[in-house]
């Protein structure tokens, strides 16, 4: 019984096949006309399109739905690491006449800017593998949603590589289309790119200048205010169930009267009007969060990436970690912690192959199986009591 349930389905695709591959050519035909059409010229539309089949890892990861729900503190500990805000400080210093020269053109803080950098590609040492015009053709060919989007992506990165701004060789990238050392979508590469090192080129995939100066740029147009804050770490008394959320601002005085103080003990003072952040609830750290804050949320719209963000400019220019810890007893783990979690867990034959820091669906079973061992619940979290457990240090 249990084979057949995954023989049906096997069968019903290979059925499928011959017309969906038939189906993919001309929609690959159909691709290269729209690419000349738009100004590409003939032999490069036929040289990134010349694709037989649909991507087929493209279409496995666009099909995933996240089935493990990350808690917020490790997704803060993984993204704001002792690495990340090291690296971030040494490449501040590396690149700092662009960084001041960009500050002043586009009037956004040179600590956000490396802040995105980091987060985006790991300081553009992680832009993607996917091959972009495979990739966007998968997607508007065989993704069956959004089919338009993925064309037009698609075409905004032909237009790119058509205009000179780098090789399509070099167009490589996350399996949804964002590449370059900031993952700008190939769209709003188009629009707000720009050439910071002055040799013609908007080359966001090589080009450290152009890429950082283009990342101001894009927050300088999701109206970034120079000079102004972007979050402080506060604290809100005991049972605090007053007013909370990114939009809904009161002037600090406001929050003050509510018995809000900075996270240090000291009043608020003075400073533009804000909304309260509670990721974890009133027991967890809380945050006054300033229309910049928005500004970074524009970047990709979720609270806890422009938190990330947030809190690595404030670490990367010396501000120490949130004072008040995440309420749990069991926090997450850095980049570090995570390779050697994976390394413990292969010793102890609980996972196989090579560790990569990357926790997927593997080393999660391999910590179950960990778990199981211990006689703990199993939950597949890599978390600092497993890795603790298991010799971590
Ligand atoms: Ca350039």
């Amino acid at each position: 019984m249990r084979n057949l349930r995954f023989l049906i389905p096997a069968l019903a695709v290979l059925a499928a096949a011959p017309a969906a591959r038939a189906d993919f050519a001309g929609c690959i035909a159909g691709l290269k006309q729209a690419a000349i059409r738009s100004g590409v010229a003939p032999a490069l539309a036929e040289r990134a399109l010349a694709l037989k089949e649909p991507n087929e890892k493209v279409l496995e990861l666009s099909a995933v739905q996240p089935e493990f729900k990350t808690p917020i503190w490790d997704y803060m500990a993984f993204l704001v690491d002792e690495e990340r805000v090291r690296d971030g400080r040494a490449l501040l210093q590396r690149h700092a006449r662009v960084l001041a020269e960009a500050e002043r053109r586009y009037g956004v803080d040179r600590h956000i800017v490396v802040a995105v950098w980091g987060v985006e590609s790991n300081y553009g040492r992680e832009m993607g593998e996917h091959f972009l015009p495979h990739a966007l053709a998968t997607l508007a060919c065989a993704g069956g949603r959004r089919a338009n989007f993925w064309r037009s992506e698609l075409l905004a990165a032909l237009a790119l590589v058509q205009r000179g701004d780098f090789a399509l060789e070099r167009l490589r990238g996350s399996w949804a289309g964002a590449f370059g050392q900031t993952q700008f979508m190939p769209s709003v590469y188009r629009r707000l790119a720009v050439d910071f090192d002055g040799d013609g080129r908007r080359d966001l995939i090589a080009s450290v200048p152009d890429a950082l100066a283009s990342t101001a740029n894009y927050l300088g147009r999701a109206k970034w205010q120079t000079g102004a804050p972007w979050m402080i770490e506060v604290k809100v008394p005991p049972g605090y169930a007053g007013p909370q959320g990114r939009r809904n601002r009161l002037p600090l005085a406001g929050w003050a009267a509510r018995g809000i103080l900075r996270a240090d003990g000291k009043p608020l003072g003075a400073g533009p009007p804000a909304g309260l952040l509670l990721p974890a609830g009133a027991a967890g750290p809380a945050f006054l969060v300033f229309a910049n804050f928005d500004a970074i949320y524009a970047y990709n719209h979720a609270e806890s990436y422009a938190l990330a963000i947030a809190h690595l400019a404030d670490r990367i220019q010396g501000l120490p970690g949130f004072r008040t810890p995440w309420p749990t007893d069991d926090p997450g783990l850095s980049r570090a912690e995570r390779l050697q979690l994976q390394k413990l867990l292969i010793a102890r034959g609980h996972l196989q192959g090579e560790a990569d820091g990357k926790i997927g669906e593997q080393s999660r079973a391999a910590i179950r199986a960990a778990e199981r061992a211990l006689g703990w619940p199993e939950t597949g979290r890599a978390g600092q009591k497993i890795f603790r457990a298991l010799g971590g240090r």
